[in-house]
């Protein structure tokens, strides 16, 4: 073979591999499973390293055996052990993650329409209850104790000093049986385990142009004694990611240590 030919056949079988390098399990995986069983009680009856069994009697596979991911179709197209890529980095100082490092971002939307049910069958709607917050109230979904996860973030949020107040109300929302904006994906809204602060200090990666460089651009104004209460109670920050969106917490105790 010719050096050319050669080194355009090399050039070639290399494409794979820098198209896309996502999908291989952390090592730590059977960790993950165990606090993803210890995080949903109701609905995570037993697992092994192939496979989680649900209570419903259905099973979900933990790999689909894919290491060759793009970027898109990690979150596109997970398998359970692709939701534990990233390392949630729970209370550190808020700052500019590294590109795609989204943590929390990828969700196997079988296993949440397990736990939360299907907003398009008018399944969440009916087991969301009222809860006080600062300034009025909210909805919350009441499965899985999200209800009384975020109870507990109201009454610790309200010992605050007044001047964190203007963040956290009024909250621009909790349920929406909606797609995350620009995907097909359903939002963590769509489930009634989330919920917005006040859109006045938010900060949202498809608001701002990216940099020269072409990187988003992280900015962020939610004060870090607001995301502690938060991941104290269950709630993962939308600002600890890549793609940011920093008015937003979704319950997620799979990701924390608590
Ligand atoms: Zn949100």
């Amino acid at each position: 073979m010719k050096p050319a030919l050669l080194a355009i056949v090399l050039w070639m079988t290399a494409l794979p591999v820098l198209a896309g390098q996502y999908g291989a399990a952390p090592a730590d995986l059977e960790d993950h499973l165990a606090r993803l069983k210890a995080a949903y009680p109701d609905v995570i009856a037993d697992f092994d390293l192939s496979r989680l069994v649900l209570k419903s009697g259905e099973t979900i596979e933990v790999s689909d055996g894919r290491t060759d991911k793009s970027f898109e179709e990690l979150l596109d197209d997970p398998d359970i052990d692709d939701m534990f890529a990233y390392d949630y980095p729970q209370g550190a100082e808020p700052e500019a993650p590294d590109v795609n490092v989204d943590p929390g971002r990828i969700r196997v939307e079988s296993l949440f329409r397990a736990i939360y049910g299907d907003c398009r069958k008018n399944e969440v709607a009916p087991l969301m209850r009222k809860v006080a917050w600062i300034g009025g109230s909210v909805s919350i979904t009441t499965r899985n104790g999200v209800d009384r996860a975020l109870e507990a973030v109201a009454r610790d949020l309200a010992k605050l000093p007044q001047s964190m107040v203007k963040y956290l109300t009024p909250s621009a929302g909790t349920y929406n049986c909606r797609p995350i904006a620009g995907t097909a994906r359903m939002s963590m809204h769509a489930y009634g385990a989330s919920i917005d602060l006040n859109t006045k200090y938010a900060n949202y990666w498809r608001w701002r142009k990216p940099g020269k460089d072409g990187k988003l651009v992280w900015t962020n104004q939610m004060p870090k004694a607001i995301i502690d209460v938060f991941e104290r109670h269950g709630f993962i920050w939308g600002g600890r990611w890549y793609h940011y969106d920093t008015m937003h917490f979704e319950y997620r105790p799979e990701l924390l240590e608590n």
